[in-house]
């Protein structure tokens, strides 16, 4: 596997490809199955596979989230190679922000109007920042993002759309640990007790939507899953709501012609969790 430390490594190691496809698959590094899986699916799809690790700061609007976000590279970089991923991309911040670290303006239209959007302001002017400077240097064929980060997701293909990029977004479906926990690499930094109480996220939130018909309306599944999550020691609640899967806009109904997630982020301890699955 080829690491590249600069634009200069990159565009060498391009030059090398003669016009294979190229997938490229961003990460924040710390990696695990979730980030593994969407690596071999772009090896699968038969390209030249490109994973990027860079922990981008604009996206960060808590100083403690980025001080703390864990830092495996070493152990990345073995897994990376492992799976057979031609190449890892290294940049810097000087290399990505030669002119300081700032965000550029988008419209995301109703996109970005609730969840991460409002709980995290500026976040996703920051993760679009570095991932249309990501797709003008690298000018991959496609990119995969996972559905951990549905809000991302549907912020990155309106971005694309909305500027004519030519690069297919992929989606990834989310991997778990083994009792349901959707795998992140915050998860690190939970103590055992807190990652035992996480696990009731996940627990919660599929029982809930099996059994969506048992409930008269959309508050009382929210809230019944708010009450049941803020109940375990550690958890506290920042969201839950059902939306739509195309608009991200809240749904005022459980109508399973509109297809739909339930959504939610929720406070375990100091790390702070999300989480998505089908509504119906
Ligand atoms: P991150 O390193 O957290 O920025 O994530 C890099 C990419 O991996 C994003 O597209 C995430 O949505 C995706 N990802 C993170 N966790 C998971 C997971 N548990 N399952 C699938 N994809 C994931």
């Amino acid at each position: 596997m080829r690491r590249l430390h600069s634009l200069e490594d990159l565009k060498q190691w391009q030059s090398s490809l003669g016009g294979a496809p190229l997938g490229f698959v961003p990460t924040m590094g710390a990696l695990h199955e979730g980030h593994l899986s969407l690596v071999r699916m772009s090896l699968a799809r038969g390209a030249k596979t490109l994973t990027s690790i860079y922990v981008n700061p604009t996206q960060f609007n808590n100083p403690e989230d980025l001080a703390k976000y864990p830092n495996t590279l070493e152990q990345d970089l073995e897994m990376l190679e492992e799976l057979g991923c031609d190449a890892v991309f290294l940049p810097t911040a000087d290399m990505l922000y030669p002119n300081g670290l700032k965000s550029r303006e988008f419209n995301f239209g109703c996109l970005d109007l609730n969840m991460e959007g409002a709980g995290r302001p500026g976040h996703f002017e920051g993760m679009a920042t570095v991932v249309t400077k990501f797709f003008e240097i690298i000018k991959p064929d496609f990119a995969i993002f996972g559905e951990k980060d549905y809000q991302q997701l549907c912020i990155v293909r309106h971005v694309v759309a909305e500027e004519n990029w030519p690069v297919e977004i992929v989606p990834g479906p989310i991997v778990r640990e083994p009792d349901g926990l959707a795998m992140s690499s915050r998860n690190l930094r939970l103590s055992e007790d807190e990652r035992v109480s996480a696990a009731h996220i996940y627990a919660t939130l599929a029982t809930a939507t099996e059994n969506w018909k048992k409930f008269a309306t959309v508050e009382a599944l929210e809230k019944h899953c708010a009450d049941a999550i803020n109940a375990v020691p550690h958890l506290s609640v920042e969201y839950i709501t059902c939306c739509d899967q195309r608009e991200l806009q809240p749904i005022r109904e459980l109508d399973p012609k509109v297809p739909s997630r339930i959504f939610a982020a929720v406070q375990c301890g100091k790390v702070r969790l999300i989480d998505n699955l089908p509504l119906f």
